[in-house]
Order: C-alpha cells, then sequence, then structure tokens
C-alpha cells in the first residue's frame, strides 16, 4: 500500500509490463529481463515477481524460489550459447545493492573492460 503513495519501484514496473520489450521471461513467480548497464556481453537479471527487498529478507520457505531463480539463469545463458561453467550468478549484499527488489545478476561471455579487475 505504501508503495503506491511512493514512487513505485523500478523493478515491479518492469515485471508488471509497465516498461515496453524489456522482458525475457515471466511466470506466475519470477521473471527475467536485461540489465540496463551490462557487467559482461550477456547480463540478465532474474528476480521474483514478488516484491522482496534483498537477501536479508530471505528465509528457508524461500529455498524453491532461490533454486529456480539460479536454474532459470542458466538456462537463459544456455539459450544464448554460454556454458553454465563459465557463467556468473550472484547476489549484491546490502549495502551494496542499488535495487531494493531483489535480483540475481546472471552474466555470460567477456566481462566488459570497466568491471574487469
Ligand atoms: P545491484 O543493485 O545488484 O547493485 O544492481 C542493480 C542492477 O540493476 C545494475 O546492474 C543496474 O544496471 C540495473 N538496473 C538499474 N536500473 C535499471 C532499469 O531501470 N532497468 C534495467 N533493465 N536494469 C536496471
Ligand atoms: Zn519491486
Amino acid at each position: 500500500l505504501d508503495r503506491a503513495l511512493c514512487r513505485p519501484c523500478i523493478f515491479c514496473e518492469i515485471v508488471n509490463g509497465n516498461v515496453p520489450n524489456k522482458l525475457i521471461y515471466k511466470d506466475d513467480e519470477i521473471a527475467a529481463f536485461e540489465d540496463i548497464n551490462p557487467a559482461a556481453e550477456a547480463h540478465i537479471l532474474i528476480v521474483p515477481v514478488a516484491h522482496i527487498r534483498n537477501i536479508k529478507s530471505l528465509n528457508s520457505e524461500h529455498t524453491s524460489l532461490l533454486e529456480k531463480m539460479r536454474l532459470k539463469g542458466v538456462d537463459l545463458l544456455q539459450d544464448r550459447g554460454y556454458e553454465p561453467q563459465s557463467s556468473k550468478l550472484g547476489f549484491h549484499v546490502p549495502p551494496f545493492n542499488t535495487v531494493d527488489h531483489l535480483h540475481l545478476h546472471v552474466l555470460g561471455g567477456e566481462m566488459k573492460s570497466k568491471y574487469r579487475k
């Protein structure tokens, strides 16, 4: 309710189809879309449809949701020809995240030079 009165969550907007041509995948529980500022050749974000804030909001009831997110990430990269062994999947831990809607980063191929160590 309070989010209706405040600025809407950008990832909720994408998941709900209010941003055109963004979604790669969606079902009842999860959605996937391209990161706007890719850190690698392939950079997909997998999010729960529900507005879960971050990894600190997770408990054991979310185990199957997380596994589903991971499998979808691997799946989408494989569709694009990236091997699971070379793929990178991970969450940013608060306070080192910028968007407060849980999202799994799914990276494939060459990292962009600005992110390379
Ligand atoms: P984090 O919060 O884990 O540090 O990263 C947030 C990620 O979301 C960043 O990689 C950023 O590029 C991406 N991002 C931020 N705003 C938008 C947006 O409006 N659309 C899309 N597709 N990605 C976004
Ligand atoms: Zn949200």
